[in-house]
C-alpha cells in the first residue's frame, strides 16, 4: 500500500501547518485530513450509486448499452475487505 502523510496550512482558519493529511493510492486515489486548530475535516468518500444516479452519469460519458454489473460483494464488504473507514 502506498500512503503517504504531511501537513499543511488551513484554508479556512488561515493556521500554518495545522492540518493533519494523508494520501493513499488504494484501492483507489484518495484524501483525508483534519485542522488541529479549527476541527475543518475532509476525506474521499466511496460509495455505490443507485440506478437513477449512475444511468444520469453513464449519460454524460455516453456510456450505453451496458447492463450494471452484479457483484457477489456488497459495499459494506468491499469496505471492510480494505479496511475503509465509512463516514455518514
Ligand atoms: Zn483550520
Amino acid at each position: 500500500m502506498s500512503c503517504h502523510s504531511y501537513d499543511t496550512d488551513c484554508p479556512r482558519c488561515g493556521t500554518k501547518n495545522s492540518i493533519m493529511a494523508s494520501t493513499s493510492t488504494r484501492p483507489i486515489d484518495s484524501v483525508n485530513g483534519e485542522c488541529l486548530a479549527c476541527g475543518l475535516a475532509y476525506y474521499t468518500k466511496m460509495y455505490e450509486m443507485n440506478k437513477i444516479e449512475l444511468n444520469e452519469i453513464r449519460k454524460c460519458y455516453e456510456y450505453k448499452g451496458k447492463k450494471i454489473k452484479k457483484l457477489t460483494k456488497n459495499m459494506k464488504d468491499f469496505n471492510l475487505n480494505y479496511n475503509i473507514k465509512v463516514i455518514e
